[in-house]
């Protein structure tokens, strides 16, 4: 019923000689049975979409501000996205709650900005390790949930990326245990708030360090609707596996 995501976040790498990455992509997966998604920095994403229209390659966009446009030097609004041909945007990354003090409230508003332009948001919640040794992990996830979602949020066009802190970047996994206890409070969670059935629409992706050799075993976990993919998605070579082990899941 929620079709299979496999989501690429490029972060702050790439320049346009990284767009041969997307050719190669397309040419890898012409039929693809899942959803893909690139999200290279902004200043690539137009020509990305130049390059993906078409095929089976979606691209989306790392951030959004609140507002359509106003006096943000350096912000990018939802409608610009839009405009240059995204079509989806990762919110409240642990990186942006870091680096620009993004709070589930500014997570919130973005979301709702994203929703009203028809982009489809991804917004990220995950503990840090701190939070996950003190048994609090589900606790935090309750919390960035209740406040990084607006209540008019449209069940099938959200994504929730589950990312533990800890795990970014870090060659660090979850055990597939902790990982499917995750998924199964984040969707009673959002069944008590949007109701079972329209929590049912919503597409839980895990991120953190997925890679060719363990993608196989995360997504046969329950509720893994798909993944969110950092360092392993800056070359087809290493995201390829991972699509092909979504499509085989
Ligand atoms: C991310 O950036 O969302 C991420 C999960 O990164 P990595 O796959 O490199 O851990």
């Amino acid at each position: 019923m929620r079709r299979k995501l496999a989501a690429g976040n490029w972060k702050m790498h790439g320049t346009s000689a990284s767009l041969p990455q997307l050719e190669a992509l397309a040419t890898d997966h012409s039929h693809a049975g899942v959803e893909i998604l690139i999200c290279p920095p902004t200043p690539l994403i137009w020509r990305a979409t130049q390059i993906t229209t078409g095929t089976a390659i979606a691209i989306g966009a790392q951030d959004c501000h609140a507002h359509s446009e106003g006096a943000h030097t350096g912000d990018v609004s939802a409608p610009m996205l839009q405009d240059a041909g995204a079509t989806h945007v990762i919110l409240g990354h642990s990186e942006r709650r870091a680096d620009h003090g993004e709070d589930d409230a500014t997570v919130r508003a973005k979301t709702s900005a994203a929703l009203a332009q028809g982009l489809i948001p991804i917004v990220c919640i995950g503990e840090s390790l701190e939070e996950r040794d003190t048994g609090a992990t589900l606790t935090v996830l309750s919390a960035q949930l209740t406040g990084s979602l607006p209540d008019d949020a449209a069940p099938d066009q959200l994504v929730i990326a589950y990312e533990p802190i800890w795990a970014i970047g870090t060659g660090l996994t979850p055990t597939t245990d902790q990982i499917a206890e995750a998924h199964a409070h984040m969707r009673v969670e959002l069944g008590k708030r949007f109701g079972a059935d329209r929590a049912e629409k919503i597409r839980l992706l895990y991120g953190g360090s997925v890679k060719p050799g363990n993608a196989a075993d995360i997504f046969a976990v329950q509720d893994v609707d798909g993944a969110l993919v950092g360092g392993a998605s800056l070359q087809a070579n290493d995201f390829s596996p991972i699509i092909t082990a979504l499509e085989a899941s």
